[in-house]
């Protein structure tokens, strides 16, 4: 069996979850190793939308919820970091839009009144006209109003990258994962055959955290997972657009973020209500089908004779809620030496860090000193979706 190992925090997960969290502690002077099984963001991280909310899609009903309160403080942290004066030196990372937007479409949703009514929202959205609108939206045919969000959208694969970066020696590449036990309790994990004590064990595998929980025979926290439908588009017509087109619901009809391929055009990716229930019930052809319908009904003066079209599935990995309502924060459960949870949303990964430290010091859990670890086989970094999808 090969040497084992000690590190003060052990996290199993490489998305954004354990990528942040692995910076912090590692600039907070804890010792940590990082196991991923696949690929660094390879998970949901690379297939989000890389939208930093602040929470005003949430107040689209008028009433404030725990969302709205709860992550209204992100894009400032965000915005800190990205300028290398926060709390992790993001400096470098792609920002792909400074601000997103909502949309309208026709005339102001009744939705819409209470909504700029709302605390959440109040001082933070500005209508925007002419040239200030996004470069989609700047046609002499569109009709509809447009508000400014300060919530930013990130290019995911630069921001993974650079987490990688902060994390030096400390990721490593393996696929078994068994419980190392001491008089009983959880003292490490054995992973691929190397015993690895930590003073704490981190899962934020994401939609891989139910199946790490029952190999340790663990059954709390139970996971959900919400099952998605994304369409992607490629072509030499489309131009950016970061935006919730809303609809008559309290979600948005679609949301839009536009992403640079490698080739120098742009892919529209899109979410919100077509990614859903009826969306996710879809089969592939149907689904873009859909899509094709209402972008040409939203934006009929953009040519997509050219535009290829591809959908991808899947499932965001939370906390299981009664009658799978979204959660509202970063959640964190705690078992012994054993901490387990998920963000819930990219934009949230601060969030998640910081309960995760909260716990550390409540526990007294401080830097101990390691023998240097030695060279660890690194896990890759994950690719674009689109790239692997629209190449
Ligand atoms: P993941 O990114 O899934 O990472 C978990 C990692 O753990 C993976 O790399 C996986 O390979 C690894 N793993 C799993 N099992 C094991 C194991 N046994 N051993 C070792 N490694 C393991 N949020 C936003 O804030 N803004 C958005 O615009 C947004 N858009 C989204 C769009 C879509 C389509 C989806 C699906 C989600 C979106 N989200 C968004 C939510 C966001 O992507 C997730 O909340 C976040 O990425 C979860 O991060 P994570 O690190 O917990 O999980």
């Amino acid at each position: 069996m090969s040497q084992s190992l000690s590190t003060d925090v052990l996290i199993v997960g490489g998305g954004i979850a354990g990528l942040w969290l692995n910076a912090r502690l590692r600039q907070q002077g804890f010792s940590t190793v990082l196991v991923e099984r696949g690929s660094l963001g390879g998970g949901q991280s690379l297939k989000s939308q890389g939208i930093i909310h602040g929470g005003a899609k949430y107040a689209l009903h008028g009433a404030l919820t725990g969302a709205s309160e709860a992550i209204a403080d992100m894009p400032r942290r965000w915005r800190e970091a990205l300028a290398g004066n926060g709390e992790l030196d993001l400096s470098g990372v792609r920002i792909l839009s400074d601000a997103h937007y909502l949309w309208s479409p026709g005339t102001l949703a009744g939705n819409l009144t209470s909504f700029f009514a709302s605390k959440a929202v109040r001082g933070r959205v500005d209508q925007v006209k002419g040239e200030q609108l996004p470069p989609a939206l700047q046609h002499p045919k569109f009709k509809g109003k447009v508000y400014r969000l300060a919530e930013l959208v990130l290019d995911v694969p630069s921001l993974i990258a650079r987490l990688a970066e902060l994390a030096g020696d400390s990721l490593l590449a393996a696929e078994r994962i068994e419980p190392l036990q001491e008089n009983a309790e959880l003292c490490g994990l054995i992973i691929d055959g190397r015993e690895i004590r930590a003073q704490r064990v981190v899962l934020s595998a994401g939609a891989g955290n139910a199946e790490l929980l029952a190999a340790l025979g663990v059954e709390q926290p139970a996971q959900q997972l919400r099952p998605l439908h994304m369409v992607l588009a490629k072509g030499p017509a489309l131009k950016p657009l970061y935006a919730h087109c809303l609809g008559g619901g309290p979600k948005p009809r679609v949301t839009v973020t536009t992403h640079p391929a490698a080739d120098g055009q742009w892919v529209w990716y899109l979410g919100g209500d077509l990614a859903e229930a009826d969306g996710v019930a879809r089969d592939e052809a149907a689904q873009i089908q859909a899509a094709q319908k209402e972008m040409a009904a939203l934006l009929p003066w953009v040519d997509q004779s050219q535009t290829r079209w591809a959908t991808l599935r899947v499932d965001r990995a939370e906390p299981a809620q009664s009658g799978l309502v979204r959660p509202d924060n970063a959640f964190l459960a705690e078992q012994q030496r054993l901490l387990v949870g998920w963000p819930t949303k990219l934009a949230l990964a601060p969030d998640f860090a910081d309960r995760v430290l909260a716990t550390l010091l409540r526990e007294h859990v401080q830097p101990a000193s390691h023998a240097p670890l030695p060279e660890l086989p690194r896990p890759a970094l994950g690719q674009p979706v689109w790239e692997a999808l629209l190449p």
